[in-house]
């Protein structure tokens, strides 16, 4: 099967171009949304139009309910371990074409070559992870306690998937929900981001590569999410959501989702501390704050959005970072010295001079950056403010880009106080030389994941999620597919 539509990903290094498909994929189908209309999807390092995708109506998106359901019954009978081996095909493929995705993913993200480099092996590692679960999805079986019967409990694939993913890691945001819905036996749609369809259609051309039959993965994209998500959520074949994106989306598709009772998987928003103590190793704080804060050019739901740091070392770590911060280069993510690339849009860059602006107006002091440079593309330089007075909108808000806001703390109790401070909980950041003060201070904060003398959580094989309103529910690990599971309890004599 072809799509009549295509972007032609120029060749690397004198390698062949690559022809991404740019249609809906619908069943055994790649066609054009029904009333023919594009969505373009923008460079953001450039600010050109890149490529148009199909924009599906409500009537497609149905319809890849319906290709979905038709492939159920069929995926959730495939063996195990044949499921297991396409999934380890799909790790071995995206493994294997690392340097084009990763080349897309930095044109229509904007992000730099090496963070999207990182981003396709996290993404595939998802793969890998779920081709080794899908044969360990192991029940339970109980004598009941009154002697009587036996509990017999199975775990099923769930049934119809929606998966809905954000732009900022296109790849890996939709591996780690496809990956673990086609291990548990069920069929998907995934439903990416506007500003980065084309990373999606890469993948579901590679999947298909591999040799997942049709249905079982379908990709719709739309520029009417809102109206196109609620009248799947309610045409009531759908009996699982797994969302990614802000908490403002999620907290509306919760309402839209309780119509039918779907079960619902949240990865929203979060507003990340990174705290470090007066015994903190700083250069290793350093090192941590910069993958934490520069990572992605600051755009991830785990990006350090706070940093309190004790008044011992408040100082040397401001000096250090600046210098660090100072010397990361801006510019165009496909370049190879670039280390930190554009933003999404406009309006990301828009919505960060207002959060520096805010703090500034507060009494905040600028160290470095607070600048969108003039040009094309949508950059914003790397931006350390210190002294960042509690009221500040920085310190409430994602601020999803490369600026570092620094505030000192005296107690450790304070800085618990301060890190809890927020309605987000999805991951913390703790720098310390004591390891049993770490271990204490982490189980005090409020958040679904610890960073502990780490700048990184991210792993396929551990729980990934929040807690308070980042979220409901955990990716990743042998957690991430059991959301895409029902048990099932069989009483039964013997
Ligand atoms: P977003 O919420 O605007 O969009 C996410 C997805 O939802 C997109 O596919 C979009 O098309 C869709 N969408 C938007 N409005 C919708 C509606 N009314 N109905 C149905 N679908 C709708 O988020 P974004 O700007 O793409 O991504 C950034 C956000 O994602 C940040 O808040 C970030 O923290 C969060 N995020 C969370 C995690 C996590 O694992 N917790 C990971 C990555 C990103």
């Amino acid at each position: 099967m072809k799509s009549t539509n295509h972007y032609l990903l120029p060749g690397i290094a004198g390698t062949p171009d690559r022809s991404i498909p740019t249609d809906l994929l619908i069943g055994d189908r790649w066609r054009e949304g029904g009333e023919h209309r594009r969505i373009d999807v923008i460079n953001p390092s450039t600010g050109e139009t890149l490529a148009s995708v199909a924009d599906a109506t409500v009537a497609d998106a149905l319809e890849s309910i319906d290709a979905a359901a038709n492939a159920a019954a069929g995926w959730a009978a495939t063996p195990p371990r044949k499921r297991a081996e396409l999934l380890r095909s799909c790790f071995e493929r995206m493994v294997a074409n690392t340097d084009w995705l990763a080349q897309l993913i930095s044109l229509e993200n904007g992000k730099a070559l090496a963070d999207a480099k990182g981003e396709v092996l996290y993404a595939a590692e998802f793969f890998r992870w779920y081709a080794e679960e899908a044969v360990r999805l192991e029940g339970e079986l109980s004598v009941a306690p009154n002697g009587a019967n036996r509990i017999v409990v199975m775990y099923q694939p769930i049934g119809v998937s929606l998966l809905i993913t954000p732009w900022n890691f296109p790849a890996a945001m939709a591996t780690r929900k496809i990956a673990p819905a086609l291990a548990a036996g069920c069929t998907c749609i995934l439903k990416p981001a506007e500003e980065t369809p084309l990373t999606a259609y890469a993948i579901a051309q590679i999947m298909l590569e591999a040799g997942i039959p049709a249905g079982v993965v379908n990709v719709i994209t739309t520029g009417n999410p809102a109206a196109v998500v609620k009248a799947m959520l309610h045409q009531g074949r759908i009996r699982k959501l797994s969302f990614t994106g802000s908490t403002e989306v999620g907290r509306l598709l919760l309402h839209e989702a309780a119509d039918t009772i779907i079960n619902c998987s949240m990865e929203l928003g979060g507003n990340a501390p990174f705290v470090v103590l007066d015994d903190a190793n700083i250069p290793d704080a350093i090192a941590g704050a910069m993958i934490a804060k520069m990572r992605n050019g600051g755009e991830a739901c785990t990006a350090a959005n706070r940093f309190y740091v004790q008044r011992g070392v408040y100082e040397e770590f401001t000096k250090q970072l600046v210098a660090k911060m100072g010397a990361v280069k801006l510019g165009e993510g496909c370049s190879p010295d670039t280390g930190c690339g554009a933003l999404i849009n406009r309006a990301a860059v828009a919505k960060i001079e207002f959060l520096v602006g805010d703090a500034l107006s507060r009494g905040a002091r600028l160290l470095l950056g607070g600048k969108a440079p003039a040009g094309p593309g949508f950059f914003y330089t790397p931006t350390v403010l210190i002294d960042v007075p509690t009221g500040a909108e920085i310190l409430k808000q994602e601020i999803f880009g490369p600026v570092a806001a620094l505030v000192p703390f005296d107690t450790v109790d304070e800085a618990i106080a301060l890190a809890n401070d927020t309605e987000f909980g999805l991951v913390a950041y703790v720098y310390t030389s004591d390891l049993k003060a770490g271990l204490q201070i982490s189980e005090r904060l409020e958040s679904g994941m610890i960073a502990l003398n780490r700048g990184l959580v991210s792993d396929a094989a551990a729980p990934f999620g929040g807690v308070k309103q980042s979220g409901l529910g955990r990716e990743g690990s042998h957690h991430g597919v059991r959301e895409f599971t029902e048990a099932k309890y069989i009483a039964v004599d013997w």
